[in-house]
């Protein structure tokens, strides 16, 4: 091919090196997956075709039916898999497979674990499935024309994994695409008739577009045969599929290697009839919280492919969930605008959602250790349903599940129903304190005065807790109430005389707290004798209707204006340190300095002096030291 002049030489970016470098050298097991890959590519190519002729005929040209054909070679040890799909341009070759890291290139190369049976299985989840021919070829050779373009558009690509690929325009008379691998002597074995159907049936057997072979495997003048089964897997009756079909369908979906949690089949019929088959993972994938990711319900109209990123079938709170829904009465060129403002479509959503978070409940109730492993895996998830979707909230409040001051460790295993059942019957609230980590939770001074009432109190520590907490306003009629905030309400701790003790001692102190605030003038809205600490000294705490110090810090951190509300600073009257000043004391100044500086250092506030905090620190240490301490 060197002789062609219009050939030109392509190195591969850095990142495309260390993975085909990786696929050579280091995954040896599972090297079948290979043949899954490029019939995963050769069907999304059809699909993908498919769909853009529904609105531009032309791109048919001659041959309206879509397949795949797979033909080798004994002797010259060669794989060859065919598709008369969409094909690629000059530029989507260099795009898709040349110079051009993929997003998920980077991303596979840190998910290898170095448990090469799993690694080989991980290809296809980050989209770099097609460098996947490099587990078995010395040589590979593409060659593809996009549907639409002139024969003179046609693509011939070729490498043998090292550094480069070539890449030249060649005449192709048929649109599609063409892969030929030549297979390292060591892995002849694929070249096998036996040995190709056991992986298509394996792999792709639900795969609707038909995959062809001759019946004697070879290239020879035979007629073609599909050795797929061929039949949309959703389209069968419930009765008929095998847990192993569904699980072998979730895999391809998925590329999960573990079986789902759980398997959702549903005919819908009636006015708006439509399949749905979901299946819940076990396991999160890795771009969960990635915003780009593009995984989603696949749409069928009809068992035709209309697209995969179909966004609108399941809200984002649920954006775990995988499968299909393959609906009767839509028309078949849908638009994602279309889509987007459909009732039909709406109304599969709202019946997606119920189905799938009645299968939660069901597990919640029934199978709470399943649920428990769900819950770590998209619990955080699941959250966001509680701001996004405020039809079924009531629902997802008792989905939902919590650290608590009755936790044993941090596991989030609390569900509100068990809260509910456990508190007395005079107390007035749910209470619940937010942090940036579920140590800050847990030690937090204003947990104080609830754990020595033995209150429970729910332990926040997911950034989106914060929202939670703000649309969950109540559960069964019981409001949730920040420890963190507001004056509290003595009636769910204290008795008529230590309310009574604690009004006097405002007043005897009302001097030193006055003297105190004006100390920290710009800091705090106040100064003020608290009910909540035992054994700290002081601590902060919100206003009502304030945001909080960990609300603030997250949007802060996420570079949005936070009101810069200021806390309220409460001193425990009986704690030592605050029991040896007066409103005389000559070192107050830096007393409160530090009081006020350790109460935000307590609930995870960065200090905006921290020098200056170690020098008052210091000071007051050295006094102590020089009197004899
Ligand atoms: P993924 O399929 O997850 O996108 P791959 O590495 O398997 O990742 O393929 C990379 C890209 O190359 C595909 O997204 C597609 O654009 C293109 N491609 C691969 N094989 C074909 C094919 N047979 N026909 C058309 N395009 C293809
Ligand atoms: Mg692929």
């Amino acid at each position: 091919m060197s002789e062609n002049a219009a050939a030109k030489t392509h190195s591969f970016q850095t990142e495309v090196k260390q993975l085909l470098h990786l696929m050579i050298h280091s995954l040896y097991s599972n090297k079948e997956v290979f043949l899954r890959e490029l019939i995963s590519n050769g069907s999304d190519a059809c699909d993908r075709l498919r769909f853009a002729a529904l609105t531009d005929e032309g791109l048919m040209e001659a041959g309206e039916n879509l397949r795949l054909r797979v033909t080798f070679d004994k002797k010259e040890k060669t794989i060859t898999v065919n598709d008369n799909g969409v094909g690629m341009s000059h530029d989507e070759v260099v795009q898709n497979i040349g110079t051009i890291a993929r997003s998920g290139t980077r991303q596979f190369l840190d998910a290898l674990s170095g448990d090469t049976a799993n690694d080989a299985n991980l290809i296809g989840q980050f989209g770099v499935g097609f460098y996947s021919v490099f587990l078995v070829a010395e040589k590979v050779e593409l060659t593809t024309r996009r549907a639409g373009d002139p024969a003179s558009a046609g693509v011939r690509w070729s490498s043998d994994g090292g550094g480069e690929y070539l890449i030249e325009t060649v005449e192709l008379a048929d649109r599609g695409t063409t892969i030929t691998l030549h297979l390292r002597d060591e892995d002849k074995e694929f070249v096998e008739d036996f040995r190709i159907r056991g992986i298509v049936s394996k792999y792709s057997d639900h795969i609707s577009l038909p995959i062809e072979m001759h019946p004697q495997g070879e290239d020879t003048k035979e007629e073609w045969e599909a050795i797929n089964s061929g039949s949309a897997l959703w389209s069968r009756p419930k009765n008929e599929i095998t847990v192993e079909e569904y699980e072998r369908f979730y895999t391809t979906l998925s590329y999960d290697s573990e079986a789902p949690l759980a398997t959702l089949h549903n005919r819908v019929e009636g006015t708006l009839e439509y399949t749905s088959l979901f299946f819940i993972p076990k396991k999160a994938p890795f771009d969960l919280w990635d915003r780009e990711q593009r995984h989603g319900i696949n749409l069928y109209v009809r068992r035709i492919f209309i697209m995969d990123d179909a966004k609108y079938l399941m809200p984002s709170f649920l954006r775990f969930v995988r499968g299909v829904v393959d609906a009767s009465d839509l028309p078949l060129n849908v638009s994602r605008e279309f889509l987007q403002n459909n009732k039909d479509i709406d109304r599969i959503r709202a019946a997606s959602v119920k189905k799938v978070l009645s299968e939660l409940t069901r597990l919640a109730a029934k199978e709470p250790e399943a649920y428990a492993a769900f819950w770590k895996e998209f619990g955080k998830v699941l959250k966001e349903g509680m701001v996004e979707d405020h039809d079924n909230r009531t629902v997802l409040s008792d989905l939902l599940r919590f650290s608590s001051t009755r936790s044993k460790d941090l596991e989030q295993t609390q569900s509100l129903a068990g809260y509910f059942k456990r508190m007395p019957m005079k107390q007035k609230a749910i209470y619940y304190i937010t942090a940036d980590s579920h140590n800050a939770a847990s030690t937090s001074p204003h947990l104080e005065i609830f754990r020595k009432n033995d209150v429970e109190v729910l332990l926040l520590s997911d950034p989106v807790d914060e929202w939670l907490v703000s649309s969950l306003n109540e559960y069964k009629d019981k409001p949730l109430k920040s420890v963190a905030k507001g004056a509290l309400d003595l009636d769910d701790f204290a008795s008529p005389e230590d309310k009574k003790a604690s009004e006097q001692k405002e007043k005897d102190l009302s001097e030193l707290t006055e003297r105190m605030q004006s100390v920290l003038e710009g800091k705090v809205k106040s100064v003020r004798v608290s009910l909540r600490l035992t054994d700290s000294p002081a601590c902060l705490v919100a206003d009502e209707a304030d945001l909080g110090g960990n609300l603030e810090r997250i949007l802060a951190a996420m570079g949005q204006n936070a009101p810069d509300a200021k806390p309220i600073m409460e001193i425990n009257p009986d704690h030592p340190l605050i029991r040896q000043l007066d409103p005389e004391h000559a070192r107050l100044g830096d007393w409160t300095q530090v009081l006020f500086d350790q109460a935000a250092l307590s609930e995870g506030a960065p200090l905006p002096e921290p020098a200056a905090y170690v020098q008052r620190v210091n000071d007051l240490l050295t006094r102590a030291a020089l009197a004899g301490d």
